[in-house]
Order: structure tokens, then C-alpha cells, then sequence
């Protein structure tokens, strides 16, 4: 039987994440309409709304729809920004940032998941705002800078530089950092020229690779 996708996306936001405590009724919104089941992998369609992260291919996974959804509140979003992602997986994190913000570019390293990621968003309507580019998110992408909102979706030893500098001030940034396994999710805020720091909740993420991630 085809579940009722809608359905299901409205028992995951009450069960996973109001009652976890995500209070920003745009993201709430957003994860609500965005038909996630069309960003996982076919033979994995059953668990797009379960509480974990699922397989994407190509070793990685698309975040579980809390991580999703915290990480989108953490940015405190309004939907004017000008926003940077890295990781773009299956394109659904981007997917979700482009509902509530105004534009939204999305690195990945792996070129097929960049070509998948460009599909899901041109099939479900979600590209119009969305720029997809494959390449080294650990270097950001100056060529659209500066970034309201950075949102890191693979963990990293350190916090690029290249990504703080690309990080417009005021903005905000969101990354896990720390060891491979184990890690903090990081909101970094810029205003007047001060960098601030503080942990959101502790998580485990993919390797950042590339240049400033894991080799
Ligand atoms: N946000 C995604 C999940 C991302 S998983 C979603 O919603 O589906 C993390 C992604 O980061 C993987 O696709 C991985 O290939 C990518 N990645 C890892 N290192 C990277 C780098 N240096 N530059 C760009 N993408 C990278």
C-alpha cells in the first residue's frame, strides 16, 4: 500500500519534532510541505519520515528530520538571507532553506549525488531559489559571498576559515565539529566584527572532506 505521504509528514513534525521542542512555526511549516519521501533513494522510500538518518548512496545519508529541522532553527531564518550550504546529499536540507530563505547555493563533492540532488529539486518545484554546484564546500564559494546563513551538513576537525570569511556580519553559521564519530553542533555568530560560539546539542555527521575537512 502507498502511504498517504502527507499524512505521514504531519505525524513526523508533531512526534519528532514539536514535541522535541522545535518551536519556529516557517521551519515546522517547511518540513511539513517539503515531500521528503521524493529526496530518498526509491529502495529506501518507506523510512523518508523515520527518526533516523537514511542511506543515500555513495556512503552518505540524509540527516534525520530533527537535525534537519534544528539546525534550519538554529539560522533563525526570516527569508531574506542569502544562504550557503555544504553537503548538499540528496538535496532536502536545501531544499528546506530555500522555503525560508531568499537564495540558497548548495556544494557537494560527489557528482553523482549533485546530479541527484538537482533532480529531486527540479521534481518536486523546489529549485527555483536553489543553485546546486559540485565541488570542495570546504573552500565555500566566493563567488556568491557574502552569506547571511552557512549551514554545514558534514562534520569537520575545525571550522573552515574560508567559510568564516565568507559569513556575512551580521550572520549566522551552523556546523558539527569535533572527532569523527562523535561531535558538537556548533552555532557561530558574527556581528560587528566579534565571533561567537556555543553547542547546540552534541551529533554525529559524515566526515567533512576535501581540503580543510578529513583527507
Ligand atoms: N544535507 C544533505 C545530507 C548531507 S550528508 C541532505 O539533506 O540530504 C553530507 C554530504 O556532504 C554528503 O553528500 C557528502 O558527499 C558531502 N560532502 C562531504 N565533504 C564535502 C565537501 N568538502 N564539499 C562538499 N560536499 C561534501
Amino acid at each position: 500500500m502507498i502511504p498517504d505521504w502527507e499524512a505521514e509528514r504531519r505525524a513526523m513534525v508533531d512526534t519528532q519534532l514539536r514535541r522535541r521542542g522545535i518551536r519556529d512555526p516557517r521551519v515546522l511549516r517547511a518540513l511539513e510541505q517539503i515531500p521528503r519521501e521524493e529526496f530518498v533513494p526509491a529502495e529506501a522510500r518507506l523510512l523518508a519520515c523515520a527518526d533516523d538518518p537514511v542511506p543515500i548512496g555513495h556512503a552518505q545519508t540524509i540527516s534525520q528530520p530533527y537535525m534537519t529541522a534544528l539546525m534550519a532553527e538554529l539560522l533563525e531564518l526570516t527569508g531574506v538571507e542569502n544562504v550557503l550550504e555544504v553537503g548538499a546529499g540528496s538535496g532536502y536540507h536545501a531544499a528546506v532553506l530555500g522555503a525560508l530563505a531568499a537564495t540558497v547555493v548548495t556544494l557537494e563533492l560527489i557528482p553523482g549525488l549533485a546530479h541527484a540532488a538537482r533532480r529531486n529539486l527540479a521534481r518536486t518545484g523546489c529549485d527555483a531559489n536553489v543553485l546546486v554546484v559540485c565541488g570542495d564546500g570546504s573552500f565555500g564559494h566566493p563567488e556568491l559571498a557574502p552569506y547571511d546563513a552557512i549551514s554545514v551538513a558534514a562534520a569537520a576537525p575545525e571550522i573552515p576559515a574560508a567559510l568564516l570569511d565568507q559569513l556575512n556580519d551580521p550572520g549566522r553559521m551552523v556546523i558539527p565539529v569535533g572527532e569523527r564519530l562523535d561531535q558538537e553542533l556548533r552555532v557561530i555568530s558574527k556581528r560587528n566584527g566579534v565571533i561567537q560560539s556555543r553547542v547546540a546539542s552534541l551529533c554525529r555527521f559524515v566526515p567533512l572532506r576535501g581540503q580543510e575537512g578529513w583527507r
